[in-house]
Formats: structure tokens, sequence, C-alpha cells
């Protein structure tokens, strides 16, 4: 960090911040201009409340430097990080795997046909939720364990890998013996505890931005997993709150290259929670792929109609199938492969 100080700030003043920074067991080094002096601090200041320097008399800012997140920093690792989902499954890499299904798993019969049609329309993994968060509490709650047990028989049947979402800290077990990716959803976000408990479990995790979360709390909270000795971190931007309403959310396609530049770490869109409704999901899908996604996480129903969740942002088998053919197209003017 660099604590600028005031330009009416007194040699005294200087001097005591740069004792501050020593009690923090960091280096200071005063560097006077001609309008204000500066105290640049030597060392990785991470575990220290920068803010409170803000406190000393003379301080007019301090200015962190060190990105807060380690681990997912870009610098910290040289080569682009993949997770592998299985055979023919890989993220992070040249192919840009979809990952396609219904919002929640419903029945055997819907869930079964759903694997097998968005596996002939050619996605490469299933979703389905089994525990759904849901924002009124009286909706459909999801399956809970017969919903993964129906997602392991879709697997075996289909061959797919299944992403499916856990909720809390102590089903992470559960669901990580029938799951081949842990979801952790855009309201467990900041669930410090649940993202260390997936990192434990050293599943592949498939971590969506909070929808209020900063890039920089994001890249913070995918941390958690990492800094439990797991890699296999895959994050999901899938909109955020905004004022504008024509879409559930506000899908922030520039988070692609932006995430690329800070972290090493594939970057997935959900383009379904993205949008909120279907008619919009197929170009926000081809403008993901153009824009470098590493991959898509899209609400497939064979009936949406039907649906009992997220029924309008579903889109069928026959527009998945479409929508593959053209994303093939875009991926290799891009350099990438679907
Ligand atoms: C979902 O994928 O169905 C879901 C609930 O996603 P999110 O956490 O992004 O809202
Ligand atoms: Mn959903």
């Amino acid at each position: 960090m660099i604590v600028v100080m005031r330009p009416e700030a007194t040699k005294k003043e200087i001097e005591h911040v740069a004792n501050v920074v020593k009690e923090m067991g960091l280096k200071p080094h005063v560097i006077t201009g001609t309008d204000l002096s500066v105290v640049a601090v030597i060392g990785d200041d991470r575990k220290k409340d920068k803010g409170a320097l803000e406190q000393a008399p003379g301080v007019d800012r301090v200015v962190p430097i060190l990105a807060p997140y380690k681990m997912a920093a870009r610098e910290s690792k040289k080569e682009r990080t993949t997770v592998k989902l299985g055979a023919g499954c890989v993220f992070g890499g040249k192919q840009v795997p979809v990952i396609a299904g219904p919002c929640s798993v419903e029945n055997e019969k819907q869930i079964i046909d759903a694997a097998k049609k968005v596996k002939a329309a050619g996605a490469h993994a299933l979703r389905g939720g089994a525990f759904k968060p849901r924002t009124s509490p009286y909706a459909f709650q999801g399956l809970g364990e017969e919903g993964l047990k129906l997602l392991a028989k879709a697997r075996a049947e289909t061959g797919l890998t299944v992403v499916t979402e856990v909720l809390t800290p102590s089903d992470v077990e559960l669901v990580a013996e029938y799951a081949d990716c842990l979801q952790i959803g855009t309201r467990n976000s900041q669930n410090y505890k649940l993202l260390e408990a997936a990192g434990k479990s050293g599943k592949a995790v498939l971590y969506k931005r909070g929808m209020s979360m900063t890039i920089d709390e994001f890249l913070q909270g995918s941390e958690y997993v990492l800094s439990q000795g797991n890699p296999n971190l895959i994050l999901c931007e899938r909109g955020i709150r905004t004022f504008e309403d024509h879409t559930r959310n506000t899908l922030s396609l520039s988070a692609i290259p932006e995430l690329h530049y800070r972290s090493h770490l594939p970057v997935v869109i959900d383009p379904s929670q993205g949008t909120g409704h279907a008619r919009l999901v197929p170009d926000m899908c081809r403008a993901a792929v153009a824009a470098g996604a590493d991959g898509l996480i899209i609400e497939v129903h064979p009936d949406p109609e039907h649906a009992m969740t997220d029924g309008a942002q579903s889109i069928t088998p026959e527009t998945l199938k479409e929508l593959i053919a053209s994303l093939k197209r875009i991926a290799h003017a891009v350099d990438r492969e679907v």
C-alpha cells in the first residue's frame, strides 16, 4: 500500500506514520515530493487493516497496491487453470463446454428425458438443481437427495457429467457423493463457510458471482475455495442487479475479459439467470463465446411451459441444438471449439 499524506502534513506526522508501519511488521519508505509526501509500504500487507492508517494525523488516503486475492490472481500462476469434469469436458482450455439441463430436477421422466435430449443436442454436461435456493419459502424447494439420485441415474444413462447446487456446508458431503461439480449459487456467494467446505471436498466447484458482488469481492470469495487446496474452481457470471428491469438480471459480459485479465481461473456464463427470458438466451450465448467465455451453463427443459421452476428462461432441446451449431461457428472464429 501507499499512504498519501496531506500537503500540510508535518515531519512529525510523517515519522509517526512510518513508525505505525514498522509496528505492523512492514517497512516504510518515505518519498518526499514537491507538494506532498507519501509513505510506500514494503511487504505483504494483506493481513493488516489498511484503512486504520487513515486515522493517523496528516494522512489523506491509503491506496492498496497488492490485489487482495492471492491464489486467484493471474500473477500467482503462469498457465491458465483448466478444470476437467470428465472426459471431453474441460473448462479453461480450447474447448468451450456447454452445461445444459433443467433449473430443477422434477421427476425421473423429466430429468432422464432432459439429459438424453441435451446430450443429443451436443451438450457436454448436465445441470439440474436438487436443492433449490428459492426466494419464497413456500415455493418448490427441490427433491433433495431423491433429486441427486435421479441425476446420478441420468449420468449413468447418458455419460454426461453432473453439475448441481449445494446450499449448506452440512450437505456438501452428500451432494459430493453424487455430483461431479458442486454449484455454489448467487445467494450463497458470500457464505464463506460453504465455500470452505466445498473447497475441502476436493470436488470441482462452479462458483456463481453474487448478484450484488463486485469483481474484486468475487475473486476474494474464490480464494476461500482455492486456499483449501482445491484448484478445481470455475467462476460463473450470472448477471447482477441493476436498475434495468427488461431482464431478470444484467448479464455483465465484460466480466469475462476482466476476470481473465485478473485471474487464471476459467469463466463460464449463465445466460438463463442472466436474462430471465428464453428469447434472449441464444444471442447472449453467442456473445459470450465471442467474448472469450470458457463455458456456458444453460437452462434447458423438454417442456418449458410446464417447468416447475424458471420456465420463462428455459430453452427447448431443439433450440439448444440449433444454438450449439451456431456456437461452433463462432468458437471457430475466435480459435476455440464447442
Ligand atoms: C440456478 O442455476 O438455477 C440458480 C438458482 O442460479 P443462481 O444462483 O445464479 O440464481
Ligand atoms: Mn434456475
